[in-house]
């Protein structure tokens, strides 16, 4: 992997999670389920952590919600935060209850005598505080996306001051807005003036699609620009999706690897197999394989221009109509009927050297 190009921060902890500078991006998940039913939430706070969460944040909204956390740890190995929004005394109850960092919204949680204590408990507790501005919570239509940039800064500025006051710098901040650009803009800006790690995401990004593609514009680019240190992906679809699309950006931007990358091609009229279903039979077996190798595997729609276009794969398979080639960078390592060649590819993934030999008429 090439050396990552990062801007140094300061380094802050989710418990036992270290995030900034050096640091690999972090991938957070979050809770969608009901807090009241226990079992469920369970079930899906292990799914996240199985996909790759390595923070869970839980939304917060009253009393009873706080023993949500012994259940969950009792089962989890990652940390848990408190999203608190609206009600300081809850804020404090979270830090009570144990939790290791708390996310506060500054539009919501902002007298500043609350704010105050808020950091002198955290501080006592030696947990961390998100500061999560997020422009929702404007009551104002914003001209241009600057502007809103601005203001989102400004009012993470403020707040940061309060918390700096009582010597408290535990601080990671995130800068979320529907609008790709003015996300863009704001964590630009922030990053130039101050050296708190940042969390990305864009918020209320729409339907699946539209979520994967906003998310992965937004997040992408400050990412390349060596902003970011942690990242979470807000769709609204199931909560391991957005875990997925999370290792989805950062793999494609060479940052981190999850285990094998699939390249397959747009399948033109040269194709003749349902290219689509193979790529997606391959994807399920490699999943319920549990294959973690991070190797670059190429699905391609025909012979006689696949094994080129895939030339970055370490592996790959290209199909004819009743036969298909496996090759390994330009090297061919055998032809068999395209039924087979998966079969064949699977075992080239786990470490066959045999070539293939396999008479086609
Ligand atoms: Fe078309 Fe072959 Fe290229 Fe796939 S590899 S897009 S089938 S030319």
């Amino acid at each position: 992997m090439e050396k990552r190009k990062f801007k140094p921060t300061k380094i802050v902890k989710i418990g036992n999670l270290k995030i900034g500078s050096k640091y690999p991006i972090r991938i957070k998940g979050m809770i969608k389920g009901d807090l009241e039913d226990v079992g469920e939430v369970i079930k899906e706070a292990r799914i996240l952590e199985e996909e790759g969460a390595e923070a869970i944040r839980v939304a917060i909204e009253k009393e009873k919600d706080l023993k949500i956390k012994k259940n969950l740890e009792k089962v989890l190995n990652v940390p848990l935060v408190a999203d608190v929004h609206f009600h300081y005394k809850l804020a404090l109850k979270s830090i009570e209850e144990g939790f290791v960092a708390i996310r506060l919204n500054p539009l919501n949680i902002y007298k500043k005598n609350e704010v105050r204590e808020i950091a002198k408990e955290a501080k006592k507790a030696r947990i961390s505080i998100r500061v999560g501005v997020n422009s929702g919570g404007f009551r104002e239509d914003f001209s241009s996306p600057k502007i809103l940039a601005e203001k989102m800064v400004k009012v993470a500025r403020e707040y940061i001051k309060v918390l700096e006051k009582e010597n408290f710098f535990d601080i990671i901040v995130s800068l979320k807005a529907q609008n790709v650009e003015a996300t863009i803009l704001a964590n630009r800006i922030f990053s130039k003036r101050f050296d708190y790690p940042l969390q990305l995401g864009i918020t209320a990004t729409g339907p699946f699609l539209e979520g994967v593609t906003k998310s992965a514009l937004g997040i992408g680019m400050l990412l390349f620009e060596g902003i970011g240190n942690c990242i979470r992906i807000s769709l609204t679809e199931e909560s391991f999706w957005e875990i997925r699309v999370a290792k989805y950006i950062l793999q494609a931007l060479n940052l981190r690897k999850f285990g094998p990358e699939i390249i397959s091609c747009p399948a033109c009229s040269r194709c003749k197999v349902n290219l689509k279903k193979i790529v997606e039979d391959f994807k399920k077996k490699l999943r319920e394989e549990k294959v973690e190798k991070p190797v670059r595997i190429a699905i391609m729609g025909c012979i006689v221009n696949g094994p080129g276009e895939a030339y970055q794969a370490d592996l790959g398979v290209a199909f004819g109509r009743n036969k298909g080639v496996i090759f390994k960078k330009d090297e061919i390592l055998g032809y068999c009927k395209a039924q087979k060649l998966i079969e064949n590819l699977m075992m080239w993934i786990n470490g066959s050297r045999k070539k293939i030999k396999e008479k086609i008429r």
